[in-house]
C-alpha cells in the first residue's frame, strides 16, 4: 500500500483519525489518498477499484466526515445511503462504518433482502445517519414510505458493476430519481467499461475519475496458478492433494452451482476438513453463522458460489480454488480477491479443462496477465489444454457451461465418507492419515468403485437434470432476467429433484 500522504494530512475529523489509528492503518491506500480529498471537496466520484484496495474506507471515512457537521434538518432519515449488490457486502460495509464511526456515534443500519420486515421497519423508524442496503429491499421500503430521504446528502454505489450484472440497475436508477437532486454521488466499480460508463454518465455530475492500478498490476500479492484437468475425478484428486499442503490456512473453493457447493462441502467434511457451504439458497442467518465461523477460523474450507462469496474479507484466507471457472472474467478477479487481503500474500488456483479455453482467454485478456499452467508430479493431465484450438461451442454459453460442470459434479465425486474424522483438520498427522487411508482404500476398493460408477451412470440423467436446472436458474439470476414466479417454481422443482436424488444416493450407499 502507498507510503505518502499520511492520514493526518487528509484533514479528517480527529475522532475519525482516532478510529483509523485504532484500526492499525498507518498510511492511506492509493484509492483512499485520491478519493478522500475529492469527496471532502464535495465532488462526485467515479472510481475503478478492486476489492482489497481499501475502497470501503475510501468512501466510509469521508462520508463519516460529513456527519461530523450536524445537519440543520430535524428529520430522522439517513444522510448517507450505500447501495451494495449482496447481503455479505452490506454486512462488511456496515461493520466498517460502525468501526470507523464509533467515536462519532454514527448510527448505522443495514437493510437487506431475506431479513424480516418488522425488524427492518423498526430500525428505519429510528433516527439514523448511514443506511447500507441492497437495492431491491431498499425500494420495497421506499415505496411503502418508510424511509425519509429528505436529508440525504450522499449516495454511494459500491461494486456497481456487480449490481449491473445482477440486474439491479433499473432499481438503482429509480432510487436515484427519488433522492434529493443536490446529493453527492460516489460510484465504485471493478471496471468502468461498457454499461457502467453509461450508468455513470446518467447518475454522476462532473465526477472525478479515479483509476487504481492498471489491469495487469492488480493482485500483485496473489500468486495465480492454473491446473489443466481432464475431468471431475482429476479435479477431486488435485483438490485433495492441494488442501493438505501445509501452507493452506483457510481456503475458499468456488463451484458453479449451489447444489454442487453443497455436495462438495459434504464430501470434504466427510474427508476430515472443517468445511461449510455458502450460497444464495441459504437463509441469511445460516450465511451469517457460516461467515462468523470462517472469521473465527472454525471453518477452514468454505465451498461457495459467486453471489454469496462477494465481499468476504477474512485475513486468514490463504487460498482461493476455482474448482469451476467463473462464467465472467470480472468474477475471476473478485474471487481471487478473497485471498491476499490487506497486503498479505495469497494463492489463487484454478482448475481448467479443455472446454474452459474460452473463459480462460477472457480472464487473461481482462486481467492482462497470462496464467501459466502448473503441473504437479503424479497429477499430470492426460489432455493438456491447447489454447490455440478454436473455441468449443459447448464451453462458450453460460447455460451449457453450467450444465456440463454440473453434470460432471454428480458423475465424478471422488470423496467418500470413509472415516469419521469430522472437523479434525487442525491435527496435521490426522489429516495426512485421513487422506492416506482413503487413497489406500481407493486402491483396494476397485469393485466397490465399479459399482459406484455404475450407480453414478444410472443417476447421471437425474444429476444432469438437477445441475442444468440449477445452472439455468443461477444464470438467470446473474443476468437479472428473472421472473420471480417462474424462478420460484423451477427452484422448487429443482429442490424436489435434488432431495429425491440425495435420497436415492443415500439408499444406494446404505444398500452396499
Ligand atoms: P476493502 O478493499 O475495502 O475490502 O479493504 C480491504 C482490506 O484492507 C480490509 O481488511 C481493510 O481493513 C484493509 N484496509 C483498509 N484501509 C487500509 C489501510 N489504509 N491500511 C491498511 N489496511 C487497510
Amino acid at each position: 500500500m502507498s507510503t505518502a500522504p499520511t492520514f493526518a494530512s487528509l484533514n479528517l475529523h480527529p475522532s475519525i483519525l482516532k478510529a483509523v489509528e485504532e484500526a492499525g492503518y498507518t498510511n492511506p491506500t492509493p484509492i483512499q489518498a485520491q478519493a478522500i480529498p475529492a469527496v471532502m471537496e464535495g465532488r462526485d466520484i467515479l472510481a475503478s477499484a478492486q476489492t482489497g484496495t481499501g475502497k470501503t474506507a475510501g468512501f466510509t471515512l469521508p462520508a463519516l466526515n460529513l456527519l461530523a457537521t450536524p445537519h440543520e434538518s430535524k428529520s430522522r432519515g439517513p444522510r448517507i445511503l450505500v447501495l451494495v449488490p449482496t447481503r455479505e457486502l452490506a454486512a462488511q460495509v456496515n461493520e466498517s462504518a460502525r468501526k470507523y464511526g464509533k467515536q462519532l456515534r454514527a448510527r448505522t443500519v443495514s437493510i437487506v433482502g431475506g431479513m424480516p420486515y418488522p425488524l427492518q421497519n423498526k430500525l428505519l423508524s429510528q433516527p439514523l445517519d448511514i443506511l447500507v442496503a441492497t437495492p431491491g429491499r431498499f425500494i420495497d421500503h421506499m415505496e411503502r414510505g418508510r424511509i425519509d430521504l429528505s436529508r440525504l446528502q450522499m449516495l454511494v454505489l459500491d461494486e456497481a458493476d456487480r449490481m449491473l450484472d445482477m440486474g439491479f440497475m433499473p432499481d438503482v436508477e429509480r432510487i436515484c430519481e427519488a433522492l434529493p437532486a443536490d446529493r453527492q454521488t460516489l460510484l465504485f466499480s471493478a471496471t468502468l467499461e461498457g454499461n457502467i460508463a453509461r450508468v455513470a454518465r446518467d447518475i454522476l455530475k462532473d465526477p472525478v475519475k479515479i483509476q487504481i492500478a492498471a489491469q495487469k498490476e492488480k493482485h500483485e500479492n496473489i500468486e495465480q496458478r492454473i491446473h489443466h484437468v481432464d475431468d471431475m475425478n482429476h479435479k477431486n484428486k488435485l483438490l485433495e492433494h492441494l488442501l493438505i499442503e501445509p501452507d493452506v490456512n483457510q481456503a475458499i473453493i468456488f463451484t458453479s452451482t449451489k447444489r454442487h457447493a453443497d455436495l462438495l462441502a459434504d464430501d470434504l467434511y466427510a474427508a476430515g476438513h472443517r468445511t461449510a457451504a455458502l450460497h444464495g439458497d441459504m437463509t441469511q442467518g445460516a450465511r451469517n453463522r457460516t461467515l462468523t465461523k470462517l472469521r473465527q477460523g472454525n471453518v477452514q474450507v468454505l465451498v461457495a458460489t459467486d453471489v454469496a462469496a462477494r465481499g468476504i474479507d477474512v485475513k486468514g484466507i490463504s487460498h482461493v480454488i476455482n474448482y469451476d471457472l467463473p462464467k465472467f472474467a470480472e468474477d475471476y478477479v473478485h474471487r481471487i480477491g478473497r485471498t491476499g487481503r490487506a497486503g498479505s500474500k495469497g494463492i489463487a488456483i484454478s482448475f481448467a479443462a479443455n472446454m474452459d479455453r474460452h473463459i480462460l482467454r477472457k480472464i487473461e485478456q481482462y486481467t492482462g496477465q497470462k496464467i501459466e499452467a502448473t503441473v504437479i508430479e503424479g497429477f499430470e493431465p492426460k489432455r493438456p489444454i491447447n489454447m490455440n484450438a478454436p473455441d468449443d461451442k459447448r464451453g462458450k454459453g453460460r447455460g451449457r457451461r453450467g450444465n456440463s460442470s454440473g453434470h460432471k459434479s454428480g458423475n465424478g465425486r471422488g470423496y467418500q465418507s470413509r472415516n469419521d474424522n469430522r472437523g479434525d483438520r487442525g491435527n496435521s498427522g490426522e489429516k495426512g492419515r485421513s487422506f492416506g487411508n482413503r487413497a489406500a482404500s481407493d486402491r483396494n476398493d476397485s469393485e466397490r468403485n465399479g459399482n459406484r460408477a455404475q450407480n453414478n451412470r444410472n443417476m447421471m440423467s437425474k444429476e444432469a437434470l438437477v445441475a442444468e436446472m440449477t445452472a439455468t436458474i443461477e444464470a438467470l439470476v446473474l443476468t437479472g432476467q428473472k421472473n420471480h414466479a417462474t424462478l420460484t417454481t423451477s427452484q422448487e422443482a429443482t429442490n424436489r429433484e435434488a432431495t429425491k436424488l440425495t435420497a436415492t444416493k443415500h439408499s444406494s450407499q446404505l444398500a452396499k
